[in-house]
């Protein structure tokens, strides 16, 4: 039948209707995720499905970045708006001011149902950012990945089952719950892929005939950089125990029980029978490989990364299909076509790239973000978006899209002239970087890190150590993996001094105050040696 000028003239009212309704939206998030482990992003060396069905059906960004690429400040830089000197998170032992601007409590005025579940991770509960929340507790705010406890204004609750499960059953009560009579704002934050990984008892059995690709630089030699950057505490050659999911075999500790670890006590006793069916082969072939001397030299860090990174993917199976399920409610419940789903984590992760495992630095695997958005209003199936983006760009794209003026104060700028996947002349050409969780020469921070801050565009990166008075700078195009500081270069000269010029300028921009707050007067070495991370950041 032919429409007739009256239903053309309904069928136009009701489309118009629907374009000026705000749009709701899922924030899906987690923590440490490499976009190598992506199946949608470049050089992936896995298989995400769920995650790359958000990408094929919205737009994947091919360079957002994080302000400063630690847990708690990319956190906080996504809630304000605004990088880390402003809002006051600058480190992970920053204390959280709530009481200030955050765009979540801007939606719920303007008429939003908001709700956060999973990790919160700052310092300091949340109080009325959101109208509802339920996070992750104990461990520093890290929670556990086997029967987690989870804190609420109602107080506290320990739910049996795996952590990235039961954030989605709960995000899932939570949309079944609310009022529909309203558009909604969703968080849910789920713990992986951080260390200390466990996968679920799903994923846990995977991958032993499995032999994942090294990445290129794996056996950085450093030759090139600053000499304080080989003697950082993150070096994947130095994971053992827990870290790796090594512990004594069911038969040893049916014999000294007292030995058991504090993760497979959390367990229950089928969830810790079916750890222990995955681990105690591996880790009985870990002894005899060791007691055979064959896991000397590269054959070492070789085996380390293998075992690294086949529970890194299996925590991010886990999460994968976890985001199916929402993904699936969406379809189910008429909500795909006016939701705004976001994928993205804290920050990138060094996945062994330059031998460590950890992220904090302004090389790129630790600060690019991965960052999916679907938008069936707004963006075109399979866009590709390659502007710089930051994660501070996220609160005002969100309050633009729900029809909610930016605050002067906010530092990101709305995404929407990107979504297309052109990138405007008027567009920003370069991003500042800010990493202050170190330490100076004469006081080691935090992973014998030094504090640096930084500039990039669309090819060029220029690093500064600001403490040791030195710089690195890279050309990105010529040398993707930055292997090879040009700082010293005669070519690049005039780049350079263009981008210190362009870092005063960035700084000026954005108020920054020099000098930086030192945050890490002293040296802080987990115990599990010159690796890796405390449970509390
Ligand atoms: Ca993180």
């Amino acid at each position: 039948m032919r429409p007739t000028l009256l239903t053309a003239t309904l069928l136009l009212t009701v489309t118009v209707a629907q374009a000026a309704q705000q749009p709701n939206i899922l924030f899906l998030f987690s923590d440490d995720h490499a976009l190598r482990t992506i199946g949608s992003y470049e050089g992936s060396i896995n298989s995400t499905p769920n995650l790359d069905r958000i990408a094929h059906e919205g737009a994947i960004f091919d360079r957002s970045f994080n302000v400063n690429s630690i847990c708690c400040p990319s956190r906080a830089a996504i809630l304000t708006g605004k990088h880390s000197h402003a809002n006051g998170i600058t480190g992970n032992g920053s204390r959280w001011d709530g009481k200030q601007w955050v765009y979540p409590r801007a939606l719920a005025a303007a008429g939003y149902q908001t709700g956060l579940i999973g990790k919160w991770h700052l310092a300091g509960n949340p109080t009325d950012e959101f109208q509802s929340w339920e996070i992750l507790t104990g461990k520093g705010g890290q929670g556990s990945y086997y029967n987690p406890r989870f804190l609420s204004a109602a107080g506290e609750s320990k739910v049996e089952g795996y952590s990235t499960d039961i954030i989605t059953d709960k995000s899932l009560d939570w949309l079944k719950n609310r009022d529909a009579t309203k558009p909604f704002l969703l968080c849910a934050q789920y713990k992986v892929p951080h260390i200390h990984r466990i996968p679920s008892p799903r994923h846990i059995g995977l991958y032993d005939e499995v032999e994942f690709p090294e990445p290129t630089t794996l056996f950085d030699d450093y030759a090139t950089r600053q000499p304080f950057v080989k003697d950082v505490w993150m070096g994947l050659r130095g994971m053992q125990g827990h870290v790796l999911n090594v512990a004594p075999t069911k038969k040893e500790l049916a014999a000294n029980p007292r030995s058991m670890p504090s993760f497979l006590q959390e367990m229950t006793p089928s969830q810790r029978d079916a750890w222990h069916k995955a681990y105690d082969s591996r880790n009985l072939e870990l002894r005899r490989l060791q007691n055979n001397g064959l896991l000397d030299g590269q054959a070492g860090l070789r085996y380390t990364y293998q075992r690294f990174i086949k529970d890194y993917v299996r925590c991010i199976d886990g999460l994968d299909d976890n985001v199916g399920r929402i993904l699936k409610y969406l379809d189910d419940n008429d909500l795909t076509q006016n939701t705004i789903v976001i994928y993205s984590s804290d920050q990138g992760f060094l996945t062994g790239e330059h031998g460590w495992a950890e992220k904090r630095w302004m090389y790129e695997e630790s600060f690019r973000s991965p960052l999916l958005i679907r938008w069936p209003a707004a963006i075109k199936p399979g866009t590709r978006v390659s502007a710089l983006v930051q994660n501070i760009d996220l609160a005002p794209t969100l309050l633009t899209a729900a029809g909610v003026s930016v605050p002067d104060e906010v530092h990101g700028v709305p995404l929407q002239p990107v979504l297309d996947g052109t990138t405007p002349d008027n567009w920003r050409e370069d991003i500042l970087y800010q990493y202050f969780d170190g330490g100076t020469p004469a006081a080691r921070g935090a992973y014998n890190m030094p504090r640096h801050n930084g500039v990039r565009d669309s090819r060029y990166k220029l690093i500064h150590f600001y403490d040791h008075d030195a710089w690195e700078f890279y050309d990105l195009q010529a040398d993707p993996r930055e292997v090879s500081n040009r700082y010293r270069h005669p070519r690049y000269q005039d780049e350079i001094t263009r981008l210190k010029q362009r870092l005063v300028a960035l700084k000026q921009q954005y108020g920054v105050l020099e000098p930086p707050k030192l945050i890490s007067k002293h040296s802080r070495q987990s115990k599990h040696g010159k690796q890796t991370e405390p449970q509390t950041e």
